[in-house]
């Protein structure tokens, strides 16, 4: 039986058209940065592509740095910082785990960070250089509100950092761009390839260098560029970029999926689900089913969700992003994100839907 795969927010399938550019660049020879003519057929390659990126991220081509993805230019924007930082604990851990001191956003229930609090945060600690804060939540889905935190930060002087990496390709990052100084972006959340990204920055000629040792990306991050990962990339966004239409019927299919599974299970939590969110993710929870057994269930019938709760050293512990929105324990520990592609059928969601009503049918009769 084929699979159903509904975990893109972890990572989309490879497109067609961006594993083709990749293997095109892949039969070239030649470094980027070579000045003979093998030299500068690479190099038009990752020109092509940073132009497409920057189509897609909403900038001008000059102010795209290719990286090996987001987790590398979430933490060259942190790293670049000259002071403090403030973050909500919803934040990516390499957001989180790269600031080097931190100043707590608090976080409203529903899973966007709490305005005032950010207000009265930068209004008392003048110390603050820099606010981070993502476009939307991998694991909620939850649009964060970028305009007015951007609005706070200009008022108080201080450096706006936004992790689009979810929103790429489902919405325009023209309207983030327009109001933050840094923005990363990956290629493997779009149908491009894991291990290339980019972090877009307003003043490359300004911006500190993490990695130094060459003057590629203009002296931003050095070492020859991933030509075939940065083609794939290319490719990926430019197809993104003609594609964003379709997301509304995803938006539809994710809506009446939640309409379904309330329907069999009228104690079903949907985290997250009173805020604005993004047209292909649902993080739902039944209390009473753990998210481990509900994963493994569903992957036992041939389909791919993710846990709404980390795993490590055997022991399911409750998500951070979770914790941070104030989810309780019991909830955050049965939460499953169901996260759908531009590409996933009703036939998907009706095999997701029987196998998840059969676990949950399983529980009722149990009780
Ligand atoms: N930021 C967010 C919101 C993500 O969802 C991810 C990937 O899971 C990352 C950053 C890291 O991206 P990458 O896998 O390209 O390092």
């Amino acid at each position: 039986m084929t699979r159903v795969y509904l975990d893109h927010n972890a990572s989309a399938p490879l497109r067609p058209e961006a594993a083709e550019a990749m293997t095109s660049a892949m039969a070239l020879r030649g470094n980027p940065s070579s000045v003979h003519g093998e030299g500068r057929q690479m190099r038009a390659v990752v020109e092509r592509a940073r132009i497409d990126v920057a189509e897609l991220a909403g900038c001008d081509p000059a102010s795209v740095v290719f990286t090996s993805g987001a987790t590398e230019a979430n933490a060259m924007a942190m790293k670049a910082s000259a002071g403090p930082v403030a973050a909500a604990g919803i934040e990516h851990p390499s957001i989180l785990e790269n600031i080097g001191d931190l100043r707590a956003i608090a976080c409203l229930p529903e899973g966007r960070i709490d305005l005032a609090a950010l207000e009265s945060l930068l209004d008392e600690d003048r110390d603050i250089a820099a606010v981070a804060l993502m476009a939307a939540n991998n694991e909620t889905g939850v649009v964060q509100p970028v305009a007015e935190a951007a609005g706070l930060c200009r008022a108080a002087g201080v450096r706006l950092h936004v992790d689009a990496v979810q929103q790429a390709g489902k919405d325009g990052l023209a309207d983030i761009w327009a109001h933050c100084d840094s923005m990363s972006v990956t290629a493997h959340k779009i149908g491009g390839p894991t291990g290339s990204g980019a972090l877009i920055v307003r003043d490359p000629g300004a911006w500190p260098a993490l990695i130094a040792g060459g003057g590629q990306e203009q002296r931003v991050r050095a070492g020859t560029e991933n030509v075939s990962g940065i083609a794939g990339f290319g490719a990926a966004a430019r197809s993104a970029a003609l594609e964003a239409d379709g997301w509304a019927e995803v938006r539809d299919r994710r809506d009446r999926l939640e309409a379904a599974m309330r329907a069999r299970a009228p104690e079903l939590r949907i985290v997250g689900g009173g805020a604005p969110r993004l047209p292909n993710t649902l993080c739902a929870a039944v209390p009473g089913i753990p998210s481990d057994l509900m994963t493994m269930r569903l992957d036992l019938a041939g389909i791919a969700v993710s846990a709404g709760s980390a795993c490590s050293s055997g022991k399911v512990a409750a998500s951070p992003v979770l914790s941070a929105m104030g989810v309780e324990p019991e909830i955050a520990g049965s939460a499953i994100r169901v996260s759908q592609g531009l590409y996933t059928t009703g036939q998907d969601i009706d095999r997701f839907l029987a196998a998840w009503s059969e676990t949950v049918s399983a529980k009722s009769r149990a009780a």
